[in-house]
């Protein structure tokens, strides 16, 4: 039996003691929030630039989706799949006709949606042994999707890795041409990099990808993990780059705040695996999936897409005008409400605590990007509250001495 003597100290220090020390949280404790604020447990108040690292895409506390949870919490909360369940099947028919797919395989994690992928590409292309993915790119954490993030310092401890993957330049046209060929069983692109950078492809890229892919038979599968659930100004991406792949993983958003991940696919790739190939004891589960539809049913209205569209575009004018007066601004990138952006020097951690100091929390996409991932429904006031806070952020770090 532990005593209550174990349980002393700040929660940091119980934290630090208790949990795996697989993060490295920023010192704040968050107890409740509200539309895009949050609030710390010394009652300071924040705007929420980060949504969760991209997952809270309605903010916090959303009539819809605390309406759904209380209606669903009486309902069934999990059978299994050894059974139908009406929300899954009618999420699974959403979200393929938003898609442009034809059948989904639910799960909990973005991570989990790729290692689906990753098994459907062994089993829709047998024989093939390379699969291509990009540098720079982020698919997870576990140990295949871990294959296919191409950042060695979070590979390098723990290889061993999947065989056959091979990281090619991102947006590089000639290497992709080269290296797509009939041994390639899959190539998998993030249509907007997040982690690494917030990237985009480069015009035409993606199309290059279908066409190679098209000439081979290689399954191309976009992660939109990060992108997708209207993030960029489109329900996915690749509708706006108008390249169709043939299985797209999603997850963060889906939920809004919920764990539930996601692989829709289509021709082969939504035929190949058959029962028992593959399997999540908690996918598609009704309370998780009643509760999606709450966020589909704000997301899908008319009107939605196109107002993340003019709200990126404000907060991308807004940097955009950081760039010009600040030098130690070199650009925006990204898209929609998914944006970047990038130091002249690699002080993005920097600018991260001093805009939590100034009330405001984003958090990195590399040593020299800053990311914004705000709910898609922040206002335009405060987007423009987001911008004052990064102008004055910005003037104090400018102002400081850089790391030696
Ligand atoms: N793919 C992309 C593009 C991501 O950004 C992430 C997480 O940041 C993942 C996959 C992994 O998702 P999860 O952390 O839900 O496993």
């Amino acid at each position: 039996m532990s005593s209550g003597v174990a349980w002393a100290g700040t929660l940091a220090e119980r934290g630090a003691a208790a949990l795996l020390p697989t993060y490295a949280r920023y010192p704040v404790e968050l107890v409740a929030g509200s539309g895009c604020r949050l609030r710390d447990s010394h009652g300071r108040s924040y705007l929420d630039l980060v949504a969760g690292i991209a997952v809270n895409v309605l903010g916090h506390g959303h009539p819809a989706i605390v309406e759904a949870i209380r209606q669903a919490a009486d309902g069934l909360l999990h059978v299994s799949n050894l059974y139908w369940t009406e929300p899954m099947v009618r999420l699974a028919e959403r979200l393929t006709r938003a898609a442009g797919m034809e059948r989904a395989f639910f799960c909990n994690s973005g991570a989990e949606a790729v290692e689906s992928c990753l098994k459907l590409a062994r089993k829709a292309r047998p024989g093939r042994r390379r699969i291509l993915c990009f540098e720079r790119s982020f698919h997870g954490r576990t140990l295949g999707a871990l294959s296919t993030t191409a950042q060695p310092w979070y590979q390098e401890s723990f290889l061993p890795l999947l065989p056959g993957v091979e990281a090619l330049p991102f947006g590089d046209f000639e290497a992709a041409a080269r290296a797509i060929d009939e041994d390639v069983a899959l190539v998998l692109v993030e249509p907007i990099q997040g982690e690494g950078g917030m990237r985009p492809a480069p015009p035409g890229w993606l199309r290059l990808l279908r066409e190679r892919c098209d000439a081979v038979g290689a399954l191309l599968a976009f992660d939109e993990v990060q992108s997708g659930v209207g993030r960029t100004g489109s329900f996915f991406a690749y509708q706006a780059d108008g390249v169709l792949p043939d299985a797209v993983a999603s997850a963060k958003a889906l939920a809004g705040g919920l764990p539930m991940g996601v692989l829709l696919a289509r021709g082969a790739a939504a035929t190949a695996f058959q029962p028992g190939d593959h399997a999540s004891t908690f996918g598609g589960g009704p309370f998780v999936a009643a509760v999606a539809h709450a966020v589909l049913d704000v997301i899908l209205r008319d009107g939605f897409l196109d107002q993340v569209r003019r709200k990126g575009a404000r907060l991308r004018a807004g940097i955009e005008r950081l760039v010009a007066t600040r030098p130690l601004v070199a650009e925006v990138r990204g898209r929609g409400l998914m944006l970047g952006l990038r130091l002249a020097a690699p002080r993005a951690s920097e600018l991260v605590d001093i805009l939590r100091d100034g009330g405001a929390l984003t958090c990195p996409a590399g040593a020299d990007v800053v990311r914004f991932v705000p709910p898609l429904t922040i206002t335009l006031e405060e987007l423009d509250e987001a911008l004052e806070i990064l102008a004055r952020a910005l003037d104090t770090l400018a102002a400081r001495e850089p790391p030696a």
